[in-house]
């Protein structure tokens, strides 16, 4: 049986022994997704400084892949307008991003990671800074549609409003919707597929089965951040293989199909 984790960090804690509990669990794939710039302890100058993060990401990925099915997914995370933006000011700052998507995207087309990740801020930020992540996250899907490639997404909240001002954003430049993947979704499996964008279910609760209720165009995650200073944040690794199993015996063993495999190869373009 196939089960999937769309969205998992590796950073200093458990590193690889969490794969070792996921499978142990049952799982059997897992999305990757690199991290903020500083947890690599470097400070880009430009976006082409990004490959370091983007490397070493990779390098972690190859060695994970000898544990499950592993797929890297390459970050500029939006809060990195804030992090460079203290340093370098903010428009500076968005330059930086965007040229680092330019970046990411090139392994993407060499094969090296099947995804990119974008996005804007989670929290309050100016006016300026809102319009500035609004570029970036336009750029994102720019030269996610050169690579065919889906964009996961960090955000704000979930509200109906701001996904369909994303979907806006998206459609100006010709990116396909229905590859743009919300990361930390709230299960609206219904809202998300008149809005179009893929939802990533956040496994906590019982958000899983409510999503399953409901259909199965959706993704399940425990955004795993493997940070040794908050150990019991968000979800451990074993959490994905659990709500699945769950799923499973309670008869909705169609939508764990589709969910773990299915939407998997059509979204990401994969083979599982
Ligand atoms: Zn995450």
């Amino acid at each position: 049986m196939i089960i999937t984790d769309n969205h998992m960090h590796l950073y200093n804690h458990l590193r690889l022994k969490a794969l070792e509990e996921f499978k142990a669990a049952g799982g059997t794939h897992v999305f990757l997704v690199s991290l903020l710039s500083h947890h690599y302890n470097f400070v880009p100058k430009t976006g082409k400084d990004f490959s370091v993060a983007f490397d070493e990401h990779v390098k972690l990925v190859e060695k994970a892949k000898k544990i499950v099915k592993a797929y890297a997914i390459l970050s500029v995370h939006p809060a990195e307008i804030t992090v460079l933006g203290s340093r370098y000011g903010v428009e500076k700052a968005a330059e930086i991003m965007m040229e680092a998507l330019d970046v990411a995207v090139k392994y993407v087309l060499e094969g090296k990671a099947v995804a990119i990740k974008s996005g804007r801020p989670h929290y309050s930020v100016s006016e300026k800074v809102w319009k500035l992540s609004n570029k970036v996250l336009m750029h994102a899907f720019e030269v996610a549609k050169d690579a065919n490639c889906a964009v996961q997404l960090h955000t704000e909240s979930y509200s109906r409003e701001g996904m369909e001002e994303i979907v806006e954003i998206a459609k100006k430049v010709g990116f396909k919707i229905d590859k743009i993947v919300k990361h930390f979704s709230p299960p609206l499996i219904k809202d998300f597929e008149e809005i179009g964008i893929f939802p990533s279910v956040i496994a906590s609760e019982n958000n899983v089965l409510k999503a399953a209720e409901q259909g199965s165009r959706f993704f399940v995650e425990t955004d795993y951040l493997d940070d040794k200073d908050r150990p019991g944040a968000v979800l451990g690794p074993k959490t994905v293989p659990k709500k699945i199993k769950e799923l499973v015996a309670r008869g909705y063993e169609d939508v764990a199909y589709k969910v773990c495999v299915e939407n998997v190869e059509k979204v990401y373009g994969v083979e599982l």
